[in-house]
């Protein structure tokens, strides 16, 4: 005798659970945990000599914010966060202090995407941030 199993059925079985697990404290919990640990991460990768270099790499004198110009206080912008220790150059945007901030608060408070946030500081159309990142599918 066999058993027929209707597989199909799992997975709206599994996505229902799911459902209810995102709703619980302890999802809560571990997801909080999640970002604190890519947020330490993020600030260790930061400090690297990786990334002075390839800080370094990418300036010169005529390096400017994409939002401003200004030449001041400048970050390095991640367009994307897909090739995080290993970026490639067109991924990454300078972006003075004022406007960086300004992107990341646009993100958060505004609840607008990555792309988005940066395409409303730096008024570069969204479409042609993203020309600018398929570049860097090829790579
Ligand atoms: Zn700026
Ligand atoms: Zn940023």
């Amino acid at each position: 005798m066999s058993v027929i199993v209707n597989r199909k059925a799992w997975p709206i079985d599994r996505n229902r659970h799911h459902k209810k697990f995102k709703q619980s404290h302890e999802y809560k919990k571990l997801k909080r945990q999640l970002i604190k640990k890519q947020k330490k991460e993020y600030s260790r990768y930061i400090g690297s000599p990786k990334w002075t270099n390839i800080r370094n790499e990418l300036s010169n004198e005529d390096t400017a914010c994409e939002g401003c110009g200004s030449k001041s206080n400048l970050n390095l912008h991640h367009l994307t966060y897909k090739h995080l220790k290993n970026e490639v150059p067109e991924e990454l945007m300078w972006l003075c202090d004022e406007c960086h901030k300004a992107v990341h608060w646009y993100q958060k408070h505004g609840k607008k995407s990555l792309l988005m946030a940066t395409s409303l500081v730096t008024n570069i159309d969204i479409k042609d941030l993203k020309e600018r990142l398929k570049i860097t599918e090829l790579k």
